[in-house]
């Protein structure tokens, strides 16, 4: 490209990350270029602190600065329940609906035999190591409603029927606020599956 190599190489630091192709990523590096010193400064400092200070908790996979993290070790926490989602970005939802006051343990990722993800590809290993531990009663299967989500839910309810464990899974189904008549017969028949008594 004929742009000063400074800017040429920002633009190719934006292609690697995803969803930005060349370009979205001259317009972001343009957009650099005019910002203030001291924002593009913060920003820097955020990139490099992410990689240096967080890594993955020992206990729950989860990604911390403190090891273990804030939810394992927080006392308070029902200690018998663990839900197992696939993103650390799961975590915070479900922390953000108030409601759940077990532990985690975050997969990073579901199998997906397509994309070459076998069950050793994912923490299921870390997982099952902690089932060894007395207190733990439920596990709850949160994750995705996918294809994926689904096999990597079965997949562990099939491995963890020799401990003596509740295995549940989220029930999926309409959005709040959604209308009947435009969810997708996916939508539709896991929300029947998913009913309960009034
Ligand atoms: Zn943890």
């Amino acid at each position: 490209m004929f742009y000063p190599k400074d800017i040429s190489n920002l633009i190719d630091g934006f292609m690697k990350l995803p969803g930005i192709g060349p370009k979205t990523a001259t317009r972001l590096a343009f957009f650099v270029l005019n910002m203030r010193e001291d924002d593009v400064l913060e920003i820097a400092k955020s990139l490099v602190n992410v990689k240096r200070n967080l890594h993955y908790c020992s206990i729950c996979c989860n990604i911390t600065d403190v090891d273990p993290c804030h939810i394992c070790s927080d006392p308070k926490r029902d200690q018998t329940t663990i839900c197992v989602v696939q993103d650390p970005k799961d975590v915070v939802a479900m922390e953000k609906t108030r409601e759940y006051h077990g532990l985690y343990h975050v997969l990073h990722g579901a199998i997906s035999p397509m994309d070459g993800l076998g069950p050793e590809d994912i923490r299921i290993p870390e997982l099952l190591k902690r089932l060894e531990a007395p207190e733990v009663k439920e596990l709850i299967m949160a994750t995705n409603p996918t294809i994926e989500g689904e096999a990597t839910a079965m997949y562990i309810h099939r491995l963890v029927k020799p401990f003596s464990l509740s295995v549940t899974r989220i029930a999926h189904g309409l959005p709040v606020g959604g209308d009947l008549e435009y969810a997708d017969e996916v939508t539709l028949s896991k929300a029947l599956e998913g009913r309960r008594e009034l």
